[in-house]
């Protein structure tokens, strides 16, 4: 592939920038700012600029245009989310995998009654959807999922609980993951329904991670849903949620949020002062530095490369997978870095103005982590590369079946 941009992709890189310019206001990053996480998530001005990007018609960016879509590229809607995520405008809040992840299952599998009710809702920024996967006993073994639903007359009754359900205290939605016939081989009675998050019987219980970071638990008591929630057909949803991970990896190599975090890095090398000299001037700190923006560009490109796939209308399941793993552990490296230079400085918050960089390593070597785990942990990932991607014989997870 020719790793240039085209004109056409760089004036569309323009206008997101000038809409982010104009839009991205002292307000909307005060209210990031002062999030615990530093992340932009459902104040007001967050969901305020969600609903500006709708009325841009962005979220149907690369959707068709008999969903309600603009029928552009998914190159340019990666060019969006990289250039949102360096603004810090967090996906979570804006371009979220409602968008990336949600609306091209249900464009590719669901009926026609769950894309009239679900796509433009969607595409308007009306719905944000948390993934309801992960189960306290079952981890990283999804299928041994046990939420789940049975239908009663014509609708759906849920029971069950979810765990790391990370949006749920910001969604309308759950797309949830539910086994609807436990007498099946475990993969094959598995489907997915949307629940609004305003349907009686749901707990929501916040469970808060190392880095601030807000995920719940979930608990379903005979939550009652139409019949017609079930996305496509029932007991299909494993196979319409294998895509769908593989969409939300690439989605989780979120590659513009990595070039800023090692801008910020470097514009704090640039202030510490030791001695007559800056830190970036110390020569293994420059040498580093430079490493580290080496790697991003990798990053950058293999983000561009996997939406290029995508664009040609294949879903690049080792290459996502891959992206997800190269960027996840290039974010704790830089991490490691910063902490490693500021020395004791490092562990200061961004509470505290004597912080350097005001407090961004700080902040990003307690979220780091996260990413090597979410969507699934890289050890996983890893064996997924080798058996997809290799061609490599697979044991034990799998023999279950
Ligand atoms: C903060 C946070 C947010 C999250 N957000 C969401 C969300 O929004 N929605 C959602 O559904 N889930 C979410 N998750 C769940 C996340 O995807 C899981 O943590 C992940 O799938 C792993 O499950 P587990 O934590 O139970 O680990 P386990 O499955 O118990 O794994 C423990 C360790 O064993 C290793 N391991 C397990 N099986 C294998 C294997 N076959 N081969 C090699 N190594 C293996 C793992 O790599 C890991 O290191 C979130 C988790 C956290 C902590």
């Amino acid at each position: 592939m020719d790793f240039e941009l085209t004109d056409a992709q760089l004036k569309w890189r323009d206008e997101v920038r000038a809409f982010i310019r104009h839009n991205v206001t002292p307000e909307l990053l005060h209210e990031r700012d002062k999030s615990p996480e530093g992340m932009l998530r459902y104040g007001p001005e967050g969901l305020g600029f969600r609903k500006k990007v709708g009325r841009t018609g962005w979220h149907g960016l690369a959707w068709p245009k008999e969903y309600g879509g603009m029928g552009r590229g998914v190159i340019e809607q990666y060019i969006l989310v990289r250039e949102l995520d360096y603004a810090k405008i967090s996906p979570h809040t804006v371009y979220d995998m409602t968008v990336t992840v949600v609306a091209p299952t249900i464009m590719r599998y669901g009926t026609e009654q769950n894309k009239q009710e679900f796509l433009p809702a969607i595409a308007r920024g009306e719905i944000r959807t948390a993934l309801g996967y992960s189960e306290p006993d079952a981890g990283t073994d999804l299928a041994s999922l046990r939420t789940r639903a049975e239908l009663d007359g014509d609708e759906w009754v849920i029971n069950g609980s979810k765990i790391w359900n990370s949006s749920a205290h910001g969604s309308t939605h759950q797309w949830l993951l539910v086994r609807t016939d436990p007498q099946a081989r475990r993969h094959e009675g598995i489907s997915i329904v949307m629940v609004p998050m305003t349907a009686r019987g749901i707990e929501v219980r916040p469970l808060i991670a190392w880095s601030d970071y807000q995920t719940n638990q979930l608990f379903f008591t005979d939550v009652r849903v139409p019949r017609g929630h079930l996305i496509g057909e029932v007991n299909k949803g494993w196979q319409y949620i294998v895509g769908a991970l593989d969409l939300e990896r690439g989605g989780l190599a979120e590659t513009g949020d990595l070039k800023r975090e090692l801008d910020e890095l470097i514009e704090a090398c640039r202030a510490v002062r030791i001695g007559d000299a800056s830190l970036i001037d110390q020569p293994h700190v420059g040498r580093r530095l430079a490493e580290l923006d080496a790697d991003v560009e990798v990053a950058q490109l293999y983000g561009l490369y996997g939406a290029s796939l995508l664009e040609g209308g294949e879903v690049p399941s080792t290459t996502l997978t891959a992206s997800k793993v190269y960027s996840s552990e290039l974010r704790t490296k830089i991490a490691d870095f910063g902490m490693q230079i500021f020395g004791i400085h490092g562990q200061l918050s961004w509470r505290d103005p004597d912080a350097p960089g005001r407090g961004a390593m700080e902040r990003l070597y307690r979220s780091a982590p996260m990413n090597r785990f979410g969507g699934g942990t890289n050890e996983v990932m890893r064996d997924i590369i080798a058996q997809r991607g290799y061609g490599m014989p697979t044991y034990g997870r799998s023999k279950r079946n």
